[in-house]
């Protein structure tokens, strides 16, 4: 049986001198004992897996509300997806994949329902009351909302998974592995939203000819299968983006890691730029996609139609329980006296997912709904 301290020397033995080790982590707030036979990083990313503010993400948007088809990414795929392009870098550039997975699980636990119309108008509502930022609201799961332990609140995650998850305070100065996650989710929704973007005919592959990477790898594709049913042209040509990506993302950054002596793990933290990075070519050749996605698929009229009645149904929930908070289920309600009112009905806002918001809206507003 391998134990956790052997898993720790294998680290040391295995992993580059700049990735972060399990057995050099700063701990957790509230003191617990080791696992036998897991690194504090793989804990973290079991207790992240088995958080309910996890299970919800299946339920919550990405672009399109969960009802409008199981066909497209939602936020536990997309979660996914940001997890493993994160431990294919981590692993290639021997950084810590567990420490990198963990953060990747946990970097969209704060979002609310709707995506980020959803974030807009919780941000309108709280504002002059603390606002409200998703990467904030993650850490306030992980520390404090999650109920599972009766000594202390939240997950008790280590200090270096916190931190990843902290990029609104500290985006200059994170660990390679959180840079890796930061990197990761990018190339993750860029490529999944082009894939259902056309999946959902919001897009057509015409227009995305005016794309330069779109326009050669299409080119690739067409000539080695000139045959392939478009359906199956479409996954060949997002495969290759997101190779291209992650391909280029791993050379510069190992010339960065060189170029800037990075040695250590805190190295990393103490340099003004990104090491985890693409090369200024493949910055030049996402930019036109990143624009393309923007004004064709996020601002397409039907995606923003969707994105406005969800802060009209949110903004409706929110007054009504303000204005009589005795209609927040209990547990909710426990909290009134130790926090402020609008925080309260926020936490317990963002924690649903699109259909639980919806559900409740209808049993508040429709007449002939049971309460
Ligand atoms: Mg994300």
């Amino acid at each position: 049986m391998l134990t956790r301290k052997q898993l720790e020397v294998q680290e040391r033995r295995t992993l580059a001198p700049f990735g972060l080790k399990a057995a050099d982590s700063r701990g957790r707030v509230h003191r617990e004992g080791e696992h036998p036979y897991r690194t504090c990083f793989q804990r973290d990313h079991d207790r992240i897996i088995h958080s309910t503010a996890f299970r919800r993400l299946e339920y919550k948007t990405q672009v399109f509300v969960t009802h409008e088809g199981d066909y497209y990414r939602t936020r536990l795929t997309h979660t996914l997806e940001v997890a493993q392009i994160a431990e294919t870098i981590a692993r290639t550039l021997r950084l810590n994949v567990d420490l990198a997975k963990s953060i990747a699980l946990a970097h969209d636990l704060g979002h609310g329902p709707f995506g980020h119309s959803g974030e807009d108008a919780l941000r309108d509502l709280m504002k002059g009351h603390g606002g409200f930022d998703h990467n904030l609201q993650a850490l306030r799961i992980v520390d404090l909302l999650e109920e599972r332990y009766p000594t202390f609140p939240g997950l008790n995650l280590t200090w270096e998974v916190r931190e990843g998850l902290n990029k609104h305070r500290v985006p200059l100065h994170l660990s390679l592995e959180a840079q890796v996650v930061d990197v990761a989710d990018e190339i993750a929704y860029d490529h999944h939203d082009l894939d259902d973007g056309i999946t959902s005919g919001l897009i057509r592959e015409e227009e995305l000819q005016g794309i330069p990477i779109w326009r050669r790898v299409h080119r690739e594709v067409k000539k080695r299968f000139p045959d392939i049913r478009p359906e199956v042209r479409k996954y060949q040509i997002i495969r290759r983006l997101i190779d291209l990506r992650v391909t280029d993302l791993l050379r510069e950054s190992e010339r960065r890691i060189r170029k800037r002596g990075i040695r250590r793990p805190s190295d990393a933290q103490s340099v003004r730029e990104r090491i985890i990075a693409f090369g200024p070519e493949m910055e030049r050749l996402r930019a036109p996609l990143k624009r393309f996605l923007n004004t064709r698929l996020y601002h397409h009229y039907h995606v923003v139609r969707m994105a406005d009645k969800a802060q009209r149904l949110l903004s409706a929930l929110f007054e009504t329980y303000l204005r009589k908070p005795e209609q927040l289920p209990d547990t909710t309600r426990n909290r009134l006296g130790k926090e402020e009112i609008h925080r309260v009905i926020c936490d317990y806002i963002a924690g649903m997912t699109d259909r639980y918001a919806m559900e409740e809206y209808r049993k508040l507003f429709h007449p002939f709904e049971r309460v």
